[in-house]
């Protein structure tokens, strides 16, 4: 069905970069052939899954979107895909993004354009465009998305659909091609949030090929539907809810804000005084470990190499300066000045302390409210082609999720209702480790 979908709409949306049909199809006979001989399945045996294509997954082309991996085939699978594998999931594709999941429209994707499918010359959201839109346009069931400053939230919310960055740690990055190691992180994009906690269920867990996945014991995520938030605190910080934010996006979450006061929470405004500080501070640590990150495509091991290089110098500045993309490019040098001996002091070690007061910050508003609510953006789809020239612009659609990400903690963003006929997103934000809560006040609002 997805398959015939994607006949259907692929061709306006184009939110795959690789369709594996062969492959989905093998899988699903594999599951049918278990089935009929009384073999035991995983629990989401035979449900379709897309993968956001910077996930590694051997044997079939993993590019990050990027020109510099245009042939890169992996010779392992990341081990958030193995145990969708292993959960009897067809992947049925690998999805568009951001080149190296650098942006918020999928605008820099290094080979198209996603298209938001509730209007088609709008974008997807980014970094995980393709993923979100894949599922809002029903090209598959749920996907797999990252988020290192609100990749997956961002984009859910520009489709209309259900997305969560789970808490640092939750989730191996075994596999998936670090962008910001100490703020990546995997997640899913699903139709709805009983479908969340079944894919966190298979998702989450230790891995001991990621030093910092997290050795806890994770819960039952279905014990979670539950209709009951009576009693509960949530608290709206008021720096989300400022004048940058579309007044018609606020009203949504002001109904939602009612809705969930007569079901019986307390809401209440509260203030995350170093909110402003996230958004500058985010910009100098993520560049600074995408500089570092980004070192290994030099065209030696894998990925392009130019031809025809007078010496081995010329051969890594020719592939990197053709390989990568202006906005991969921009980060780089971003990351590269700020870890300079003499500037290091002054910009990175800076923003490592600011990291802290942000955390600070949620530390203690979670010794308060069992939840924190806010828009996910400051605005609804944007036109395609409006923001590319204007990379401040671009960066500031991530200032209500980039806080979460330098906290470490977990998010969703849930469907919101429309403005001006495109979806909303609400965000919710909780302690670490505390997917269940949010999946259990999300819940109440469907
Ligand atoms: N839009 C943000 C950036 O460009 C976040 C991207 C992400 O979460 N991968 O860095």
């Amino acid at each position: 069905a997805v398959y015939r979908r994607m006949e259907e709409v692929e061709e306006k949306v184009k939110s795959y970069l690789t369709i594996t049909r062969e492959h989905a199809e093998a899988k699903a006979r594999q599951v049918d052939e278990k089935i009929a001989a009384g073999e035991p399945v995983g629990p989401l045996a035979g449900i379709p899954v897309a993968v956001k294509d910077n996930m590694c997954t051997e044997g079939i082309r993993t590019t990050c979107a990027s020109k510099i991996l245009y042939n890169f085939v992996p010779p392992y699978t990341a081990t958030a895909v193995a145990k969708m594998d292993a959960a009897g999931m067809v992947m049925v594709g690998k999805t568009n993004l951001d080149e190296f999941a650098m942006g918020s429209s999928t605008e820099n994707s290094g080979f198209h354009l996603t298209h938001n499918p509730w209007d088609l010359e709008r974008v997807p959201g980014g970094s995980s465009g393709g993923s979100a839109a894949a599922v809002a346009a029903g090209e598959t069931v749920v996907s797999l998305g990252s988020d290192t400053g609100g990749s997956i939230r961002q984009p859910a919310a520009f489709c209309g659909v259900v997305g969560m960055k789970p808490t640092y740690g939750g989730v191996s990055r075994y596999g998936l091609v670090a962008f910001a190691s100490s703020l990546d992180q995997i997640g899913p994009f699903t139709k709805d949030v009983t479908d969340m906690a079944h894919m966190l269920n298979v998702i989450c867990g230790h891995d001991p090929m990621d030093s910092t996945s997290a050795n806890i014991r994770q819960p039952d995520f279905t014990q979670f539907l539950v209709n009951d938030i009576k009693g509960m605190k949530i608290g709206v910080p008021r720096e989300y809810m400022a004048d940058g934010i579309d007044p018609l996006v606020k009203e949504r979450i002001k109904e939602a804000i009612q809705k969930l006061t007569e079901l019986g929470a307390y809401v209440e405004e509260t203030s995350m005084p170093h909110t402003d500080y996230a958004m500058p501070a985010y910009y100098l640590i993520a560049t600074a470990e995408a500089s570092s990150n980004l070192a290994r495509y030099d065209g030696v091991r894998y990925g392009l190499r130019v031809e025809d290089a007078r010496d081995v110098v010329d051969m890594f500045m020719r592939s990197r300066s053709q390989g990568f993309g202006d906005e991969v490019k921009r980060r780089v040098m971003l990351g590269t000045y700020s870890l300079s001996a003499g500037y290091y002091d002054a910009y990175y070690l800076k923003a490592l302390k600011v990291r802290t007061l942000i955390k600070q910050d949620f530390d203690k508003a979670f010794e308060k409210y069992d939840v924190l609510l806010s828009p996910t953006s400051p605005s609804t789809a944007f036109k395609i082609g409006e923001m590319v020239d204007d990379p401040i612009q671009m960066y500031l659609q991530d200032i209500c999720t980039i806080p979460v990400n330098m906290a470490g903690i977990p998010a969703l963003s849930i469907p919101c209702g429309l403005a001006n006929n495109l979806p909303v997103g609400l965000q919710l934000m909780g302690k670490a480790f505390a997917e269940g809560t949010l999946l259990r006040v999300a819940y109440t609002l469907e």
